[in-house]
């Protein structure tokens, strides 16, 4: 992409989280809403929304919820000493609990990239989401010490929502003396460990697209931050299967031409709505939102549900819920094409319609080159029902209540991750998932612990290695070695080689 395409791109992105939810301070309230106090100002504006315009989609309550500039959960929260992450924060992360975590992913990313044949240029490190940036940190200091693919690297990106943890991020991964510049694409600044750009994006789209690279996609827990949409199957309703009946000049006719789609069972999605109790009665503790199912099909329930078998399915048996987030498909996709080869999501204004003879072209990359590796907890086959989960200071909430104070998140679909980057790119193939304790067992997170404890004197500096690689692990209790799942993209080499941590040995 040139610049100028570039900088089109950042502008249609900024306008477009601002549109995507307009500013309703105008909006001429009733005077509930007036006397109300509402939990947070984030609550204010949602239920101003919804009163003007009618229910919202939990993807689009969870991505204001999160991401928006104003007052949204990653977007605010970090600043002026809120934490998010860590014992004084809401949840901890694998990263922040050990050190060897982020080791082993580097040890990963450096046999990935040693069995693909070691390039020697061209090699960039991309983390979506990165947080306190700890296990890109980790990871670098590891890679330090092989000097051959530390020489290889040539950038590191993050894509990275929040300016506050943008802000942590660059501390830590660049410390405090190393100038930030403003560029076109976002910020950029010089990695401590290895001396290469860090540069940071707002969003995927705006990472630069070249087929030579050869991307190492990492992405720990982002994926369940990302937007979900809910969907439960209805039965045809009785009225529907009646013979219809019209008034005709001559009187009553009736229709036996059965309507369209009335006599099967239909996608109806589940939508935020605001509480009566709440919004009109005023009383002070009732929940201020709560999900009710679309009287009627949306453009999304007519639309997402069809795009994969899976789901397409389920339609037929009336009562099922099924969570779908669109989004985390379109990254896994982004994802295969970095490394497989295939078109970039982002066209530049002028693409022709699909179909014309100036349709650009896909670029298909000589040889596939990179990984991915994603990192999160969810299901391996299942399809994810009634995931949605709120958490604040440790402790489970209701997913809707303080918005904007409350970590929001849903179970990855992993099966959808697959499925989308295998639609995506011809030269991918993907291993998993597996499940995070064998994944680290097999990478040797026993043995490095171990070896790592020989030099740690300070006696609670030991507990907390020793208690932490354990819980990382373990299947049972309050352990995220089950729950937990690890996902490979690898470039497609017909099944011969499995990467390592997924069944695959180190290749010499
Ligand atoms: N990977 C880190 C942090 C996980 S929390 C760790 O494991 O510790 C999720 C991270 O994704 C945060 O950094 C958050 O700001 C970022 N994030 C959430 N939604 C995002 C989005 N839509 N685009 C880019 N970053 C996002």
């Amino acid at each position: 992409m040139n610049y100028g395409a570039k900088r089109a791109v950042t502008h249609l992105l900024r306008r477009h989280r601002r549109r995507q939810f307009p500013r309703f301070g105008l909006q001429r309230c009733s005077s509930t809403f007036d006397k109300r106090e509402w939990s947070t100002p984030l609550a204010k504006t949602l239920a101003e929304a919804i009163k003007t315009t009618g229910p919202i989609s939990i993807a689009a309550f969870m991505r204001q919820c999160l991401t928006s500039p104003q007052g949204g959960y990653y977007t605010t929260r970090n600043s002026g000493g809120t934490e998010v992450f860590g014992k004084k924060g809401d949840f901890i992360t694998s990263p922040e609990i050990t050190q060897v975590f982020g080791e082993l992913v580097g040890v990963w990313t450096v046999a990935e990239w040693m069995a693909q044949g070691r390039r020697r240029s061209g090699v960039e490190l991309i983390e979506m989401g990165p947080g306190r940036g700890t296990l890109m940190d980790d990871l670098l200091r590891t890679i330090r010490n092989f000097k051959s693919f530390a020489s290889s690297i040539e950038a590191i990106y993050l894509v990275e929502a929040s300016p506050a943890l943008r802000d942590i991020q660059k501390r830590l991964l660049c410390g405090d003396a190393a100038p930030m510049e403003e560029t076109e694409i976002g910020h950029k600044s010089v990695n401590r460990h290895i001396g290469v750009p860090v540069i940071w994006v707002e969003d995927i789209r705006l990472l630069p697209h070249n087929e030579d690279k050869t991307p190492f996609i990492f992405a720990h827990e982002f994926f369940d931050a990302l937007p979900i949409h809910a969907f439960q199957s209805v039965a045809p309703s009785l009225e529907s299967q009646q013979p219809r009946e019209i008034m005709t000049p001559n009187g009553p006719t009736t229709l036996h031409q059965p309507r369209k789609h009335s006599n099967t069972p239909q996608w109806r999605e589940l939508m935020v709505s605001l509480n009566p109790e709440a919004a009109v009665e005023n009383k002070k503790d009732a929940p201020e939102f709560k999900l009710t199912l679309a009287k009627a099909s949306t453009p999304s329930s007519l639309v997402i549900p069809e795009i994969s078998e899976r789901y397409k399915a389920l339609k037929s048996l009336p009562g099922s819920t099924i969570e779908i987030s669109p989004e985390s498909r379109i990254y896994a996709a982004e994802f295969a094409r970095r490394i497989g080869g295939g078109p970039s999501q982002v066209t530049t204004g002028t693409a022709a319609a699909p179909g014309s003879r100036a349709a650009p072209k896909v670029p298909v990359r000589r040889t596939p080159s990179g990984a991915a590796l994603i990192l999160d907890y969810g299901s391996a086959s299942t399809i994810p029902v009634n995931s949605l989960r709120g958490i604040r200071q440790h402790a489970k909430v209701p997913p809707l209540s303080f918005p904007g104070q409350v970590d929001v998140s849903a179970d990855v679909d992993f099966t959808a991750l697959a499925e989308a980057a295998i639609e995506a790119s011809e030269g991918v193939e993907v291993h998993g998932p597996v499940e995070q304790g064998d994944f680290l067992l097999s990478m040797g997170i026993a043995e490095r612990t171990e070896q790592l404890l020989k030099s740690v004197k300070d006696e609670e500096r030991r507990k907390n290695m020793e208690s932490g690689w354990k819980r990382l692990v373990e299947k049972g209790g309050g352990g995220m070695g089950k729950i937990y799942k690890a996902l490979a993209i690898i470039p497609e080499n017909g099944g011969r080689r499995r990467p390592v941590g997924f069944g695959g040995s180190i290749v010499p």
